[in-house]
């Protein structure tokens, strides 16, 4: 069985007019609803599993009930974007792109995965062996509430394939930095910036002294890159700050560099400026990173033979982005990632899917996960 591209497009559109931003538990249910329908018609095992009030549930989905499996696949039913985009831009199929929220990040890829299950279904492959598809609601917000489900499901697997778009360029993924997030606090004492400033302890002085060290623990050789992103203080030019805080984001290829910044991070803490300034910092490693193993390379060096019958020339990139295998590949678990459609712009109002792309890169997929199952 090969991907009817008409269908799959129909599928897709009522996919992406679904909203479905991670903290709506209704629309990202509602994609979960749409997708256990499709899978129960084929006969296969469905299961909710909840995870809190504040996102939607999780969908598990396989071939039968098992103990191990032979392949995982994963995608995510959220979107970043909010409810009404699809009343601005709904889901649009012109000059050989395909539009919409979430397009390719990533209810194509959401999508493909029901296409695996139907193509793959009755086949004798799946007589002894075992294939799971997990769907969760919140990858975007760093996967933090189905992030043990997706650890405990991925300790049962031989392999998993995380169905994210490939790159603009075509490339498949076999690696991606770690993400570490960290919020800081700084409390200081207001006063009177004209009247009394030496009874004030500037929380914005001490958070200025931060951001300068910080930045030296930036260290692009090592693949390590830190981001001030986001900085609150103050209330009027003429109060001594009371109060400032900062949001960073670290990309890291190896967890040693989160220890190194978290200790810097204590240091400086420990060490103010004006010693009546406090610093609380919250946070810590939100994906380790995803790095090739000799195990993964060997899937990637039969994606490629794959990819040469079939007439695609395989790339793989790392990249600096996170997905959620980072955490199938923490656990040893071999990992390759961007099996999805072509794609690029993503998180912008200018996402956008290579229409062309989606019925080569779903044989690459269908193939690699026959591959996998013959063993
Ligand atoms: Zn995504």
């Amino acid at each position: 069985m090969t991907l009817n591209l008409d269908r799959y497009l129909k599928d897709l559109e009522a996919l992406v007019t679904i909203e479905s931003p991670s903290r709506n538990p209704e629309g990202t249910r509602k994609v979960a609803d749409f997708l256990a329908e499709k899978f129960e018609r084929l006969g296969w095992v469905t299961e909710y599993i909840d995870i809190g009030s504040a996102v939607g549930p999780c969908l598990s989905v396989c071939n039968r009930k098992a103990d191990k499996y032979d392949v995982l696949l994963l995608g995510h039913m959220d979107t970043v974007f909010p409810l009404g985009t699809v009343a601005e831009r709904p889901f649009t199929n012109k000059d050989g792109m395909m539009y919409g929220p979430g397009v390719v990040d990533m209810k194509a890829g959401v999508m493909y995965m029901y296409y695996i299950a139907e193509c793959l279904n009755g086949s004798e492959l799946l007589e002894k062996t075992s294939v799971c598809l997990l769907f969760n609601p919140d990858e975007e917000i760093s996967s933090i509430y189905s992030r043990r489900l997706i650890e405990e499901t991925a300790a049962k697997a031989a392999c998993a394939m995380i169905i994210e778009p490939a790159r603009a360029n075509g490339a498949l993924v076999n690696a991606r930095k770690g993400i570490a997030k960290y919020e800081i606090f700084f409390k200081g004492i207001p006063a009177h910036a004209g009247v009394a400033p030496e009874k004030g302890a500037s929380a914005i002085n001490e958070m200025f002294c931060w951001g300068i060290e910080l930045n030296k623990l930036n260290n692009p050789a090592m693949g390590t890159t830190l981001n001030i992103g986001v900085v609150q203080g103050g209330t009027e030019p003429n109060v001594v700050a009371e109060n400032a805080m900062c949001k960073i984001d670290v990309r890291i290829t190896d967890v040693k560099e989160a220890e190194r910044i978290e200790a810097r991070m204590r240091e400086l803490a420990a060490n103010p400026l004006d010693a009546r300034v406090t610093v609380r910092i919250e946070g810590g490693v939100v994906r380790p990173p995803l790095n090739t193993t000799a195990e993964s390379l060997a899937l990637c060096e039969r994606v490629n033979a794959i990819g040469k019958d079939l007439g695609i020339d395989v790339k793989w990139v790392a990249t600096g982005g996170g997905s959620d295998g980072n955490f199938t590949s923490a656990l040893g678990v071999p990992t390759i990632d961007g099996l999805g459609p072509i794609g690029g712009n993503t998180h912008a109002a200018t996402e956008y899917g290579e229409v062309a792309s989606i019925v080569p890169r779903f044989n690459l997929l269908l193939e690699t996960v026959k591959a996998v199952l013959q063993k």
